[in-house]
């Protein structure tokens, strides 16, 4: 069982896995204000009863604490309404998965605390250069999000292809000397795939892709030409 006696959902799972100490959690909009003195100091204040006497997180919860982004959840949530009303309403949808490029590279050779530093940098360039209708999201360790609402397929393939390049550009030695940093991305506008999920399941056999043909690249398939 967890130390701290936390439900294992995901969103727990990623939330507590972000605590680390001395992160700056009252910077982030929603966020309670807790500040955290080590590995495993996860307030239970941040957790309440909900129906059916289940461990439900409070509104705070729905950001990760290291990068101050939403975590998956919450994302998937919003994912399925973003989908119904692209459907109903015959507007574009595109969804990215963006995934750094050999991170734990970074972690090994540099150390976990430049690989934390660059998860904030990156979270920081994803969320001051998208729009405030598109919505992202770490979804895992490494591991981003995007929703691009009101962006067609090729549309959005130019915005995840300028991501790609800011992350690429951002000046990274002023982290660590030899810090290099790219990301690959696997793109999905096929609104036709039924669902939100099974439109990540495209944008991450893309990713696959990006990874498998040399990464620091996007990939789309090709139902994006046609959108
Ligand atoms: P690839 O280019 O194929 O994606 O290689 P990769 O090394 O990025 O992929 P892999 O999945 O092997 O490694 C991901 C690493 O991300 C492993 C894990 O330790 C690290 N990681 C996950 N979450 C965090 C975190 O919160 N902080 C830090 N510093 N590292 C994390
Ligand atoms: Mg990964
Ligand atoms: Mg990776």
């Amino acid at each position: 069982s967890h130390p701290i006696g936390l439900p294992a959902d995901a969103d727990a799972t990623i939330a507590a896995h972000e605590v680390h100490p001395g992160a700056a959690v009252d910077q982030f909009p929603g966020s309670r204000g807790v500040r955290t003195g080590g590995p495993l100091a996860f307030t239970p204040r941040l957790w309440a009863t909900g129906a059916g006497g289940c461990l439900r997180a409070l509104p705070g919860g729905r950001f990760g604490l290291l990068t101050g982004l939403f975590n998956r959840r919450y994302f998937d949530e919003h994912a399925s309404r973003l989908y119904a009303e692209a459907v109903r309403y015959g507007q574009p949808l595109t969804l990215v998965i963006a995934d750094l490029d050999r991170f734990k590279q970074i972690n090994d050779q540099l150390s976990h605390a430049v690989g934390d530093e660059v998860l904030r940098v990156v979270a920081r360039i994803l969320q001051e250069n998208i729009r405030e209708s598109d919505l992202v999201a770490r979804y895992g360790g490494e591991e981003f999000v995007i929703a691009f609402s009101h962006a067609t397929g090729s549309q959005s393939y130019q915005l995840a292809e300028r991501l790609r390049v800011l992350i690429e550009a951002h000046p990274w030695h002023e982290i660590h000397p030899d810090l290099r940093v790219t990301t690959s991305m696997g793109l999905c506008a096929d609104l036709t795939q039924g669902g939100f999920e099974q439109m990540l399941s495209v944008a991450d056999a893309n990713l696959y892709h990006a990874k498998s043909s040399g990464r620091n690249r996007v990939c789309s398939g090709s139902e994006v030409v046609a959108a």
